[in-house]
């Protein structure tokens, strides 16, 4: 897809000293990215609606100071940020509740800390391997045609001995990892969905084809592999287009030896998310009727609305069959 241009650059003045900041901006100039020196960024739109958008073509560069790295259980042992937001508008993003009302791109310059916190947390470690989630809270791939980081943690984690990285992107932008020496060290994990889901809800982000096509280049870059199908949604004719979805798959991966995982998420939401959504897309098609649907308690100390049981079964039974039926090298991790 088209990469991403932002109309705005703020810059943290502590992220100057930073030679990745010096790129960053060498970056924007090229692209005539109009740059504002600033330790706060401006937006200042009519409605919430306004505030959103404005917020998704700005950025912010500046340094992460995290010492202590959050644990991200069940995917990872922990996550670390190389940006926060992203420059998608998934309508259903599950950063909507949590990333304020102007949710802008913010961007960390001093890799070189972020990677020392993580060889710290790798040694603590050891001799364990501990693997890191860099995807918790952005879309990893999304900026990195501005700032070449995840390509720096490949290479780092490539040399670690007990350090493992995990990326989930929607993005199709993986040119630059396929020649680096990754010692599988790094699993890439696309979010996938039928092509229906992401016209409408997944804006600003690629195509189905463009994602099958990224996995299928790193799958012959011999990277670990794996898929997130979600957010899984009922709607007319879905039985049909997740069994197309899957035999695209098939046809694409299919000289893929290694394991391939998958992770299925059905669709929910909560009272919370729900609002938001309502706010920023009034016109949204998503099924947010809470009669459809029945309570379950999250992890995060909030009820959240999911499909009730025999249809959540279905939804189980059905994709689980699917990928079985298409790649005899599968490993579905969880449903939920
Ligand atoms: S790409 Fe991921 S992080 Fe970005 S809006 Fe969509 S779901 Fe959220």
């Amino acid at each position: 897809m088209k990469l991403f241009i932002p109309d705005v650059a703020y810059i943290d003045p502590r992220s100057e000293k930073y030679p990745l900041g010096k790129t960053i901006v060498e970056n924007l100039q090229r692209l005539n990215v109009p740059i504002i020196n600033s330790k706060k960024v401006q937006i200042e739109g009519k409605s919430p609606g306004e505030n959103y958008a404005k917020a998704k073509r700005t950025i912010y560069i500046t340094v992460n100071g995290e010492k202590k790295l959050k644990s991200c259980k069940p995917s990872a042992n922990y996550q670390f940020a190389l940006s926060s937001s992203c420059p998608g508008s998934c309508e259903y993003c599950y950063l909507q509740t949590t990333q304020g009302e102007k949710p802008f791109m913010k961007i960390f310059v001093n890799i070189e800390d972020i990677l020392n916190v993580i060889q710290q947390h790798i040694e603590d470690n050891s001799p364990n391997v501990t693997e890191f989630e860099c995807g918790s809270i952005t879309d990893p791939i999304a900026l990195e045609h501005l700032t070449g980081s995840l390509k720096r943690c490949i290479e780092f984690f490539s040399n670690s001995k007990n350090g493992r990285l995990r990326v989930i992107t929607k993005f199709d932008n993986v040119d630059s990892f396929l020649d680096i020496n990754h010692n599988k060290h790094t699993k890439f994990r696309f979010s996938i969905n039928t092509p229906y889901v992401i016209d409408k809800f997944e804006h600003n982000t690629s195509s189905f084809q463009e994602r099958v096509e990224a996995a299928r280049k790193i799958s012959e870059a011999g990277y670990p592999l794996g898929f997130i199908i979600a957010p899984i949604m009922l709607y007319d004719n879905w039985k049909n287009d997740y069994k197309t979805l899957m035999a695209t798959l098939k046809s694409e991966i299919s000289n893929y030896k290694d394991t391939i995982s998958f992770e299925l998420i059905q669709h929910r939401f909560t009272a919370t998310a729900k609002d938001l959504i309502l706010t920023r897309f009034p016109n949204t098609k998503l099924d947010l009727n809470e009669e459809n649907r029945q309570l379950k308690w999250g992890p995060y100390g909030k009820f959240k609305y999911v499909y009730p049981k025999e249809k959540s079964l279905e939804i189980k039974n059905y994709i689980t069959e699917l990928i079985n039926d298409s790649f005899s090298n599968s490993i579905i991790e969880y449903f939920t």
